[in-house]
């Protein structure tokens, strides 16, 4: 009777269906999956491993091996070439205004730096919300102290994030000189409303971490008039541990910011080998160092996949897969004692939900090591759920819920060792 589940979230079937309608669901077979069993809701923490990716690394160990350093022909472009595909396939940005680097962290340093610099003499402040992600605040309240300038905290709401509201009343004297803000917010998932935060900010510039975004939610930086972003690339992007980042500035700002961290890369002419610091126009300025070009390929695969897809179509996959959690949540979890840590409604949130339970530690630990299902810890009481719409299925959610609901209910979690891990 298949009419009867149409209806029933917590019906099996319901799940199976969904997979059938899903058109992107020939994605998951690009993906290296050893474990069939294993339902992996970790991809927005690190991303699961392409087929095309390992070809790819592959190929590169032949060809260091075969051409050494002749091959730096073909590997020299490959931060702006990079960039460029990040920024059409993932960004909603033009050529030429996002390049692949670094780590985030150190991305978002250079061009908060270069923000600062921007800044009128009279500023005093820096914004960012005290829930933001640890290496943003810390990398922020580094630099307010090397500066003088104070770091202003907002205390957002947990699980709606910061609103522009907050944006405008930290913004009110009028002394602040950059807004730093998660698009995502790592832990409840909250979505923020980028073009109303940028208002509420403005003259301050925003610069805009799309970490937990890029890949799971469209970012349209041109459209929305972002001016400077900051990501990663191994979570929703799958290229792996310790891919390169990305930043990106746009064009017309360009000319106007300085990389402070004046490397060769990013000066004109590099071969020439100038005495003096002249670096490129554009975006390429903020390269450093010579390019990490193993993650940098791992970088170009992943992208690809997340382009071919596209991600209007992902989008509205990870919202239905998010919806799924939300739903079996209050049927299942929250008779249970759990409760959600995430926005409601599907477009308040980004690409993964958490639930709260006051033992949300050994129930993490008891998913792991009793019922093959991977989601991550957040301290203190937040299980993330992170389904990644590349290669996650409607019953995968289904199962792992379904498995956290009877571990708790048979007390599993009591049973393991909860001794704290140094990866949560
Ligand atoms: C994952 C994440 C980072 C990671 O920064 P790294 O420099 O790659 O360690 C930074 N910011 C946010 C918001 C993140 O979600």
């Amino acid at each position: 009777m298949p009419g009867m589940t149409e209806h029933d979230p917590t019906a099996r079937a319901y799940a199976v269906r969904l997979d059938r309608e899903d058109p992107l669901a020939s994605f998951r077979e690009r993906f290296v999956i050893d474990d069939p069993e294993l339902v992996y809701l970790d991809g927005n923490s690190l991303g699961r491993l392409p087929l095309a990716t390992r070809d790819r690394i592959e190929r590169l160990t032949a060809q260091w091996g075969s051409e050494l350093a002749a091959a730096w022909d073909s590997w020299l472009d490959a931060p702006a070439r990079v960039g460029d595909a990040l920024a059409e396939a993932a960004l909603g940005a033009r050529p030429g205004e996002a390049i692949a680097c670094d780590s985030t962290t150190v991305n978002l340093f250079k061009l908060a730096s270069a923000a600062l610099e921007l800044a009128p003499p009279d500023v005093r402040a820096i914004v960012t919300d005290a829930g933001n992600f640890p290496t943003d605040r810390y990398v922020l309240d580094g630099l307010a102290r090397a500066r003088g300038l104070e770091l202003r905290l907002i205390e957002e709401d947990p699980i709606d994030g910061p609103q522009p509201a907050d944006i405008e009343d930290a913004c009110r004297a009028g002394d602040v000189a950059l807004v730093s803000l998660s698009q995502v917010a790592y832990r409840s998932g909250a979505l923020a409303d980028v073009e109303a935060i940028n208002r509420a900010a403005a003259p301050a510039r925003v610069l805009w971490d799309l970490s937990h975004s890029a890949g799971a939610v469209p970012v349209e930086l041109e459209r929305r008039g972002v001016e400077l972003a900051v990501g990663c690339t191994y979570k929703y992007l799958n290229a792996g541990p310790g891919a390169p980042a990305y930043l990106y500035a746009r064009e017309a700002l360009q000319p106007q910011l300085d990389n402070p961290i004046q490397g060769w890369f990013g000066q004109r002419e590099q071969f020439e080998m100038g005495r003096a610091y002249d670096p490129v126009p554009g975006v390429r300025r903020f390269l450093g160092g010579t390019p990490p070009i193993a993650g940098l390929l791992a970088v170009e695969e992943g992208v690809r996949i997340t382009g071919e897809a596209g991600i209007v179509a992902l989008y509205a996959k990870s919202q239905a897969l998010t919806g799924l959690i939300v739903e079996l949540h209050d049927a299942w979890l929250a008779p249970l004692g759990f409760e959600l840590g995430s926005p409601r409604e599907a477009e308040r949130r980004g690409g993964h939900v958490s639930v709260r339970h006051p033992d949300a530690w050994p129930i993490t630990r008891a998913l792991i090591e009793r019922a093959k299902v991977i989601p991550d810890f957040r301290g203190p009481d937040s299980i993330r759920l992170g389904p990644a719409p590349l290669y996650t299925r409607f019953t995968d959610v289904h199962d792992a819920l379904d498995r956290l609901r009877s571990l708790v209910e048979d007390g599993a979690h009591r049973e393991v060792d909860a001794s704290r891990r140094a990866v949560t």
